[in-house]
């Protein structure tokens, strides 16, 4: 089978890491890929949401299947593009990638469902949203409608925060049209879990559960970021929340969108608020979570094509994921700057020392190879580990971690402490 994996990120590196073990492969290509990904696929230039130039890539090189990794694509259509040439694609359609592609649409779905969330205001007219902030107060959140690559979301402590983003957000538009639309939501407080499903449409079939660290420093301070460092399994996902999740928010929303004739098939990524063993909707994604998936990919054992096959044809009914028993954690390793404007260009050494890793891998995001491997993006590495429990992976991963150095990086050094602090993971291991 000829598979083609859109996007260039660590989560990418981790698919095709994984697909790669497949019998059943027989070409690999990713676009745009990195210098990690073009050690094990062929990387062709072209941008991951230049649609038209994928499915022209995707008939000239009759490829079996496309994997497509970040929402961009999805949202453009990208896998209906490839159905209209009868082309089979992995992720959801443009409808079903509203979950994602727009906060209103995810609410409203929501709350038509009666799914646990925030309570919120959905405004197209900053003077109405304006006064439904004086009318609530704070603390509250302010949230752009469309996509903003996560940073769109202001947690507002003060009534003045909240009025300050929704002029940003709507009248200067700092987001472009994503900020057209804006959601206000009720401030939740609890302990975050990222949950992942996987579906047809009908069947859905929950991932082993994962935290990621979204700020960017130690202690989690400093502004939001795409991710630097996930574990799996946490303690917080005991058997009875992830029934309690499957059950109240995954199936119904995969049923929900059905019943309003959008078919939902792909990774289903939950961003939920968990407090006293309930929990409650921040987001949805509609692609796997990223560092996530390479802690979840570095421990599946089911064969990633034959799973990626049955969504595609309907097929998921009766599977059963076989998941490593150790736990996995990964660090993400960041360029200077990052959150913010990044210096590329650094030649990144130590990277021949972790080559024959036995447990772990270091997934390329941000990476190029001219001749030496160096940064070219903001998150540049995700050094992804095994051990038996979440504190031996986690030490497993920073002492690879050290080996690996460019000018202005920087990493957390506290991957883990929420699950550390409970002292178990989810197996009860110390
Ligand atoms: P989102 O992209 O909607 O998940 O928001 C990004 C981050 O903002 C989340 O991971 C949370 O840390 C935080 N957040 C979003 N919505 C809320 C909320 N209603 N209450 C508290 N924190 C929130």
């Amino acid at each position: 089978m000829r598979i083609l994996v859109v996007g260039g990120g660590g989560r990418e590196h981790a698919l095709l890491w994984k697909l790669k073990q497949s019998p059943r492969v027989t070409a690999l290509f990713c676009a745009p890929g990195n210098a990690g990904i073009a050690s094990i696929a062929e990387c062709v230039s072209i941008p991951s949401d230049d649609v038209k130039g994928l499915v022209r890539f995707a008939l000239d090189n009759a490829i079996d299947l496309t994997v497509v990794g970040p929402e961009l694509p999805l949202t453009l259509g990208l896998v209906d593009r490839l159905g209209d040439v009868g082309l089979r694609a992995f992720g959801p359609t443009a409808a079903a990638a509203q979950l994602e592609g727009s906060k209103v649409f995810a609410k409203e779905l929501l709350r038509q469902l009666r799914i646990p969330t925030a309570f919120f205001g959905a405004f197209d007219d900053p003077d109405d949203a304006v006064r439904y902030v004086q009318e609530v107060g704070a603390p509250i959140v302010v949230k752009a409608d469309g996509l903003a690559s996560g940073k769109g979301v202001f947690i507002c402590p003060r009534v003045e925060d909240a009025l300050e983003a929704i002029e940003q957000v709507m009248r200067s538009r700092l987001f472009g049209d994503a900020g057209g639309r804006i959601v206000v939501e009720e401030f939740l407080e609890g302990e975050e879990l990222s949950f992942m499903a996987i579906t047809d449409g009908t069947t859905v079939v929950p991932l082993a559960p994962a935290q990621d660290h979204k700020r960017a420093f130690d202690g989690d301070h400093g502004p939001n970021t795409g991710g630097m460092g996930a574990y799996s399994p946490p303690p917080l996902a005991t058997r009875a929340l992830e029934k309690h999740v499957m059950r109240d928010i995954m199936e119904p929303v995969v049923r929900g969108l059905a019943a309003q004739g959008i078919r939902y098939t792909g990774v289903l990524y939950a961003g939920l608020m968990v407090s006293e063993g309930r929990a409650k909707v921040l987001e949805f994604n509609v692609r796997f979570g990223d560092p996530e998936a390479q802690v979840l990919l570095l421990r599946l054992r089911t064969d990633l094509v034959e799973l990626f096959e049955r969504v595609c044809t309907g097929r998921l009914a009766g599977t059963v994921l076989d998941w490593d028993p150790r736990a996995a954690a990964c660090i993400v390793l960041a360029a200077e700057g990052y959150p913010g404007t990044v210096v590329k260009g650094q030649e990144i050494t130590g990277l021949d020392g972790v080559a024959d890793w036995k447990d772990g891998v270091v997934f390329h995001a941000g990476t190029r190879y001219d001749g030496a491997v160096r940064t070219d993006g903001g998150r540049v590495l995700g050094v992804t580990a095994l051990g038996s429990t979440i504190a031996e992976a986690v030490r497993e991963a920073y002492a690879a971690a050290e080996r690996i150095h460019w000018p202005g990086m920087h990493y957390r050094r506290d991957i883990g402490h929420r699950a550390l602090a409970r002292g178990k993971d989810a197996h009860g291991n110390a």
